[in-house]
């Protein structure tokens, strides 16, 4: 649905693919062009250009095992102060007035978690006062300035949405439009499955298990703002032509809505999310005692560990297995704190760790009301002789971990079973 006439302040993002060369800038600045000619107020909040974090982590890296996390993230924000240094350079040349802005300047204040801080509050004055002028607002995507110490400090990998959604939230902007290389969200990753379906709308809350489950075209936390403060947001393609028709380019995107809006009729299944990101502990041999979990698990929790899925199988003769999962980088930090803390204390003998593991989800509203989507997930997976290794569930939405080689044919054969591709 077109809603220009009632379209006065947006907010656009645009990722690193859409930046990842001096043509792609210009591209971006065509399309940011050509939306402030029909709407008054644009803000644009831009990544790093492709490749460039990751380059940035690598120098610091390369310097230390640890690099301390402060000084890292003065390093790996400077990606995004030049792209947005260089899109103003591109706006301005184009004719319009524009003018860019760090996290810092903004300011973006967040916590001291330094890599992976959240945004606290945004000041947002001194860009009302630039838009009150009529300028183009460049924002870096990612970074922020911390509360206590004034540091910069950076939201996490895919944070710039998060910079997105939270200004296009503080500003009370009509819609948050995130420009990328897909133009929408689609069934599963396109990139897995060619035949993966763009729909035309998801709800926050599927979105939300999209995005915890694997599928990175949204940050998690960007979901979360929108969700909350009920930001319009849409995801839509910046490869395509700056100059077709606004009209054009919305109705070939996906707007994340709330439940009480959805248009559709309600499918079984939205969208299938993978992931190989997790690793799994197994320690064999627990007392099946109470306080175990706790024993277990609250050492990791100390090292700021994410736990994921945890399985306690029934005990035999006192005894039984405990599995959990975390993320495969915090692995040997993981084991070497149950090593030297945890193994001997409650008489375990010894911990087994697999990182050959994937996790495939299925996620959909309409779970909530039908029943045997489990079994038929589970039944599709054993007829491809696919083993499953831990299962866990929610009101909407079913994960399986699997040996990781299976991944991609796990989500193409669940994909077709749920009939995911028809429109
Ligand atoms: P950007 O650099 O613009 O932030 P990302 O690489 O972070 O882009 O996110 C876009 C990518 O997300 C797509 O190229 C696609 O491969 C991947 N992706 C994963 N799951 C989905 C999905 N369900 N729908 C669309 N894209 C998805
Ligand atoms: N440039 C950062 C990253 O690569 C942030 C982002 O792209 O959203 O993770
Ligand atoms: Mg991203």
């Amino acid at each position: 649905m077109v809603r220009k006439e009632i379209m006065k302040r947006l907010v656009h993002k645009y990722g690193g693919t859409s930046l990842a060369s001096i043509a792609r800038i210009k591209k971006v600045a065509d399309r940011v062009a050509k939306w402030r000619d029909s709407v008054p107020e644009v803000v644009v909040v831009v990544s790093a250009m492709a490749g460039e974090t990751n380059r940035l982590i690598d120098l610091g890296e390369s310097l230390s095992e640890n690099p301390n996390r402060r000084a890292m993230d003065q390093v790996v924000a400077s990606g995004e102060q030049v792209s947005a240094g260089l899109l103003t350079i591109a706006l301005m040349d184009l004719g319009y007035d524009a003018i860019s802005y760090c996290g810092w300047q903004v300011k973006m204040i967040t916590d001291g978690n330094h890599g992976k801080a959240r945004i606290l509050k945004i000041e947002n004055n001194r860009l009302e006062e630039d838009l009150g002028k009529g300028r183009i607002v460049v924002v870096t995507g990612f970074q922020g300035v911390t509360e206590k110490s004034e540091a910069i400090s950076t939201l996490g990998r895919g944070g710039s949405d998060t910079s997105a959604v939270a200004l296009a939230a503080s500003l009370n902007a009509d819609e948050c439009l995130i420009y990328t290389d897909v133009d929408g969200v689609y069934t599963t990753d396109p990139r897995i499955e060619p035949e993966a379906r763009r729909l035309n709308e998801i709800t926050f809350e599927e979105m939300l298990e999209m995005s915890s489950l694997g599928s990175k075209v949204l940050q998690i936390r960007s979901v979360e703002f929108g969700g909350k403060y009920k930001v319009r947001t849409r995801v839509l393609s910046s490869l395509k032509d700056p100059k077709l028709s606004i009209k054009d380019e919305l109705s070939c995107s996906t707007l994340i809505i709330q439940e009480e809006d959805r248009n559709m009729e309600e499918a079984l299944i939205s969208g299938i999310a993978c992931n190989r990101d997790e690793a799994k502990i197994t320690i064999p041999g627990v007392p099946d005692t109470p306080g175990i979990a706790h024993k277990i698990l609250g050492p990791i929790a100390e090292a700021n560990i994410d736990v994921d899925m945890i399985i306690q199988n029934a005990g035999i003769d006192g005894l039984t297995d405990f599995s959990f999962t975390v993320p495969r980088i915090d692995l040997t930090r993981a084991t070497e704190r149950l090593e030297k803390k945890v193994i001997d204390e409650i008489g375990a003998k010894t911990l087994h760790t697999d990182k050959n593991i994937c996790k495939v989800s299925i996620i959909g509203i309409g779970m909530r009301s039908s029943v045997g989507v489990a079994s038929k997930m589970f039944e599709v997976l054993s007829k491809e002789g696919i083993n499953i290794k831990m299962i866990s569930t929610s009101e909407i939405k079913i994960s399986v971990v699997l040996e990781d080689k299976y991944m991609e044919l796990a989500v193409r054969t669940l994909h077709a079973a749920f009939g995911l591709r028809e429109a």
